[in-house]
């Protein structure tokens, strides 16, 4: 055996100074990411199965916590928290082995002899940043994706949402040990803190704004980032759409969880023709789900608060501003500070200009604008900065191929609104200002993997030979023939 004349290189990752607030707990997950990377589908499946009966189990603690939070239904969180969690684990569940599994490659003539496959590997330690809105599925989604791709994972819930935080807190000791899965609480300054470390992905949910800031920590290590954001997504209806259905869909969409929902409906463009009728049906559904006068709809059990003052004040003035612009409360507009509560609110007349034709609302306002040719709205939306989902209602396949091709957004529903991202099988996620890259099933999985690409040569084989130095006139003629048939 030889020694080396060279010193030994220092190890290529970055390890975070121990000065650094969070460094041990990093390094405890670093340590046991090997583990978790050798363990196979059965293991990473058993996991999974844990978290779906801890879901069962606490059913009623989820519920509690989320009325606590923000007076959420039980129903909507039922709905929209414990049912999409299941979903999404029960779908990984279903589906690793397939994913986890070598998927071969066809094998180029000029590759000939070699074999191909693509072994998806965990990309390690993963650290998951969720907001207040869905503040219990938006941690546990990304967190089944995480685990089924077999990496040690810290969570960071929402400041804003502490019973939440605090039971995700109690679900992790209660089921993982600290360093497979460690829920880290706190604001802003916790988050700071753990974005100095190199993670090896960050998956992010929440603002735009902020998701700028996680984008430049993720750079300064290069880590792996998905950034699921927000924006302006628009329903557009036609003169052709079924208008009962659509309004349906379209209050429901809007102000499930008093209209803080990353995906609901911002506002509404519909063809001039239909908007009156489309109005009557709107406030129809309004009636229908939540109350038939203002007192009802105050008292009814099925609508949540907005999750606290700041946000309230923020709609507020939304609301202030698009009124003294002009702008006529068509439906709500009713406000009572003291329970954060804001009515479902239909806006029509809203000038340009006024903040709610700005920026993302995230709360039960709904601006009604008028278009009079699809050209017309395709350029509209497509002005602004690429929303997360479009919304189309219509019994035209000509206009829906006419909307979904021409407008950029980062998914899309056909005469439906928010159910896309219950479907396990649809990468779900924004482009440009709403996002980058794709959560959920597979795409979530692939989002916390490596894809390894592999290629095996048999040994003996002359492979690409031929073509090595010295070059000669030989190696030439057989360049013009490589470039000229393979
Ligand atoms: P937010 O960006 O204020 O906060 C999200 C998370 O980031 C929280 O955990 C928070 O503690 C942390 N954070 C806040 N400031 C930070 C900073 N300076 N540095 C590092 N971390 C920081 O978002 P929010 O108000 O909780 O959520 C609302 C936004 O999230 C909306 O824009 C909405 O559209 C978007 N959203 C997107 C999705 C999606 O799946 N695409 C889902 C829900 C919400």
């Amino acid at each position: 055996m030889t020694t080396s004349a060279y010193p030994v290189a220092a190890p290529a990752v970055p390890t975070p100074p121990t000065a650094y607030r969070f460094a041990a707990e990093f390094a405890a997950l670093r340590a046991q990411a090997p583990a978790l990377r050798a363990e196979d589908v059965a293991a990473r499946r058993q996991r999974l199965a844990r978290l779906a009966d801890w879901l069962l189990a606490n059913r009623a603690a989820i519920q509690q916590a989320l009325y606590q939070d923000f007076r959420k239904p039980p129903e909507e969180t039922d709905l929209t928290e414990i049912w999409p969690s299941l979903t999404e684990i029960r779908h990984s569940s279903r589906e690793l082995k397939r994913w986890a599994a070598r998927r071969k490659v066809g094998t180029p003539l000029a590759l000939a002899g070699t074999t191909g496959w693509v072994q998806a590997e965990p990309k390690g330690v993963v650290l998951i940043i969720a907001p207040w809105n869905y503040p219990f599925y938006l941690a546990l989604d990304p967190l089944a994706s995480a685990i089924a791709a077999g990496n040690a994972v810290v969570i960071k819930p929402a400041e804003q949402t502490p019973a939440t935080s605090a039971l995700l807190c109690r679900m992790a000791e209660e089921l993982f040990r600290p360093e497979e899965v460690l829920v880290l609480e706190g604001g802003r300054e916790v988050a700071t803190e753990l974005l100095r470390l190199p993670w090896d992905h960050i998956f992010f949910t929440g603002s735009p704004q902020v998701g700028k800031i996680v984008m430049r920590a993720a750079a300064e290590h290069l880590s792996g980032l998905t950034l699921e954001l927000g924006g302006k997504s628009p329903a557009i209806v036609d003169e052709t759409a079924n208008l009962r259905d659509a309004a349906e869909k379209i209050v429901w969409g809007k102000f499930l969880n008093a209209g803080q929902t990353c995906v609901a409906p911002d506002y509404l463009l519909v063809q001039a023709g239909v908007r009156d009728p489309l109005l009557a049906e709107l406030r129809r559904a309004i009636g229908t789900y939540y109350g038939a006068d203002n007192e009802a709809i105050k008292q009814s059990k099925s609508y949540a608060r907005i999750v606290n003052e700041h946000h309230f004040a923020r709609l507020a003035g939304l609301l202030e501003d698009a009124q003294t612009r002009g702008a006529t409360v068509a439906q709500g507009g009713g406000l009572d500070e003291r329970q954060c509560y804001l009515e479902p609110t239909i806006l029509t007349d809203v000038p340009a200009g006024a903040a709610v034709l700005e920026e993302e609302i995230f709360g039960p306002l709904l601006p009604v604008l008028t278009f009079q040719s699809l050209p017309e709205t395709a350029a509209y939306v497509n002005a602004r900065l690429k929303p997360l989902a479009q919304y189309v209602f219509t019994t035209s396949a000509a206009n829906r191929r006419y909307l979904l091709d021409t407008i950029a957004a980062g998914g899309a529903a056909v005469n439906e609104t928010i159910i896309q991202l219950a479907h396990p099988a649809l990468p779900f996620g924004g482009v440009g200002n709403s996002g980058l890259g794709k959560a959920h099933g597979h795409a979530g999985f692939l989002a916390f993997s490596n894809e390894k690409a592999v290629l095996r040569q048999r040994v003996g084989l002359t492979g690409i030979k031929p073509f090595y130095p010295p070059y000669t006139s030989r190696t030439r003629r057989l360049l013009g023939w490589l470039l000229k048939y393979l």
